[in-house]
């Protein structure tokens, strides 16, 4: 009957059991849409960006295995009130093999574990969005594994396509330090502060053509004297 990828299998099965515990009365479909872009939406659907799962990636190339706490699921969702038919786009954001480089994306594939805490997670926003209901807790996922080391955005397909989910623990603070005091400032901070140093690098140029400038006058000066 699936004749998709066992995650997508997975996931459909987790996703069914659990709308039909919690919503009996809708029916649910979930489809796995790689083409899914952050923000870009159609009239009535609602977005959930899961930033922080937990998946473990496989390179069919070089059959190198890696885990990443930074894996990031999009979902658009829709519901129907008066067919009371519901619809769930989800996009797994996919990473580079480390190991080999290759461009090849394979889709990752979960843990069953994970997938129940990550369907709960959409349930929730479901509930939120879609039924204007309180959804309760969300589960987090930010388990910081010793191992795991940093992110490598250059390696993330959704660092690539510039959706922001991960930055280093300081500048985190202090981004939301700026958020405080200006909001949603994170952005032209950055670009404020390329600004400074295209500035100073323009001073820089400024002061070096000046000196030539003078050199360059004296030199005309002594040779006109001596003439
Ligand atoms: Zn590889
Ligand atoms: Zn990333």
């Amino acid at each position: 009957m699936c004749t998709t990828s066992l995650t997508t299998c997975e996931w459909r099965k987790v996703f069914y059991e659990k709308m039909e515990v919690a919503k009996p009365a809708d029916s649910w479909e979930l489809i796995m849409d790689p083409n899914l872009k952050l923000n870009e939406l159609a009239p009535g659907w609602k977005q959930y960006l899961e930033q922080h799962a937990s998946g473990r990636f496989h390179c069919s190339w070089c059959w190198h295995t890696w885990q990443s706490t930074h894996v990031v699921i999009l979902f658009h969702m829709y519901l129907d009130r008066e067919q009371r038919a519901g619809s769930v786009r989800m996009r797994v954001f996919k990473q580079l093999c480390h190991e080999c480089g290759t461009a090849r994306l394979d889709e990752s594939s979960m843990l069953e574990e994970n997938i129940e805490s990550l369907v709960d997670n959409l349930i929730t926003s479901l509930r939120e969005q879609c039924y204007e209901e309180d959804g309760g807790q969300y589960r987090i996922h930010v388990a910081s594994r010793p191992d795991a080391g940093p992110h490598r955005s250059e390696f993330c397909e959704a660092c690539q396509e510039g959706v922001v989910h991960w930055k280093p623990s300081e500048k985190l603070l202090e981004e939301e330090a700026t958020t405080c005091t200006f909001s949603g400032a994170s952005k032209p901070s950055a670009q404020e502060g390329s600004g400074y140093s295209f500035f100073s690098l323009r001073w820089c140029l400024f002061g070096a053509a000046l000196c030539l400038l003078i050199v360059y006058l004296q030199f005309s000066f002594r040779s006109s004297a001596f003439l």
